[in-house]
């Protein structure tokens, strides 16, 4: 199937920052439709940023853009291309998890409710509140275009002693 590839833990291209998207041109809009399809070949996955899959960009430098949907019909995409979190509220500590984290899921502190300016798949521009499980898959989101995981959130103690479980599940 024509779809990307998920990175995985712990190669460090994930640690690469995704550089905003200067214009959304045929090859954004390729890409975009093509992490879309790559989002529902996978199962249980809510959203993917470009900076974890295996693009081919045309200057080799991996951009920001995340698509978002977790509907059960799987018939609310929603992308969201160099997204900026401007307004954070609340606290919330619910439990996540990560496609380019196989089988490991850990509780991340992460703002209730944000403010989201970003542009979406045609280069229109999007100003939106999200609260909930979305404003958390937003945050995860931004996260890995900083080259961030929800590891990263952890406490070193509690990040070392899931890292080495998820080693150990990996030799197995
Ligand atoms: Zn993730």
């Amino acid at each position: 199937m024509d779809i990307y590839p998920i990175i995985q833990f712990p190669n460090s291209r994930l640690q690469i920052v995704g550089e905003p998207v200067a214009e959304v041109n045929d090859e954004i809009k390729a890409i975009v439709a093509k992490m879309f399809r790559t989002l529902y070949a996978a199962t249980n996955c809510a959203a993917l940023a470009a900076t974890q899959l295996d693009i081919k960009w045309s200057d080799d430098t991996p951009k920001r853009i995340t698509v978002i949907d977790f509907s059960e019909e799987k018939d609310q995409p929603l992308c969201l291309i160099n997204p900026v979190i401007s307004q954070q509220e609340g606290e919330t500590n619910l439990r996540e998890g990560c496609m380019s984290v196989a089988k490991i899921t850990a509780a991340v502190k992460r703002a209730e409710k944000i403010h989201v300016d970003a542009l979406d798949e045609n280069g229109k521009k999007l100003s939106f509140d999200a609260d909930g499980f979305m404003a958390k898959c937003i945050q995860h989101e931004t996260d890995h275009l900083d080259g961030k995981l929800f590891l990263d959130h952890l406490t070193s103690l509690r990040r070392k002693m899931l890292v080495q479980k998820l080693l150990k599940k990996k030799k197995k």
